[in-house]
């Protein structure tokens, strides 16, 4: 274990958790009541809690390789994010769900490089994201940043394909978004289905 990492549970014990100790109590009587499942990038640079200020209790995170929506039948056995995302659904009853991609995502670069000695699970899971690569025009850091845009809106009309989710966004009790956080901007861009582009958040 570091010690970058040990230090920071002392600091945690010793000064974050007094401030929210009541928070916490109430989160534990009454249970968790997260308005919004997020779903984001494993990339230790892409903190949900960070960018969007939340409070404990406030978002339900899945994380992964690419923030990626896997086809809710997968044939294998069951599936980690399509649980999670279930669970987020059935059982807590969000009223939103957000897909947020990231600039300089290693996992839509993988689409066009894929990284040396890459595992197999790995290649799989990645080119879940397949259809959102752009055939036939150079691979320019311009090309990345809307690859990884179209890849937020491929993740968004995957949800569509959980029945539960559908049922829920065509009753409107729940809203999807697609976010683009810029890591060197501190940026969240948000998709605009009227205009159909992604908006800068003020
Ligand atoms: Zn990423």
């Amino acid at each position: 274990m570091t010690q970058e990492l040990l230090q920071g549970i002392s600091r945690f014990r010793k000064e974050y958790f007094p401030r929210y100790r009541e928070q916490y109590r109430r989160l534990v009587e009454e249970g968790q009541h997260p308005k919004t499942l997020f779903i984001g990038c494993a990339d230790s640079r892409v903190v949900p809690d960070v960018i969007t200020d939340a409070p404990p209790g406030e978002l339900f995170v899945v994380r992964n390789v690419g923030n990626i929506v896997p086809p809710p039948k997968k044939e294998g056995g069951p599936h980690g994010v399509s649980a999670a995302i279930e669970y987020a659904v059935d059982i807590l009853e969000v009223s939103e769900i957000v897909v947020c991609g990231h600039s300089h995502c290693g996992a839509v670069e993988s689409l066009y490089h894929p990284p040396e000695g890459a595992s197999e699970n790995l290649r799989q899971w990645v080119e879940l994201a397949g259809a959102a690569r752009v055939e036939g025009e150079p691979v320019t850091p311009e090309l990345l940043r809307r690859t990884e845009r179209r890849s937020i809106l491929l993740q968004l009309d995957r949800l569509m394909d959980f029945p539960n989710v559908r049922g829920r966004v065509e009753a409107n009790q729940i809203n999807l978004f697609g976010w683009h956080y810029l890591i060197e901007e501190g940026e969240v861009h948000i998709f605009d289905v009227e205009r159909g582009e992604f908006v800068l958040q003020e």
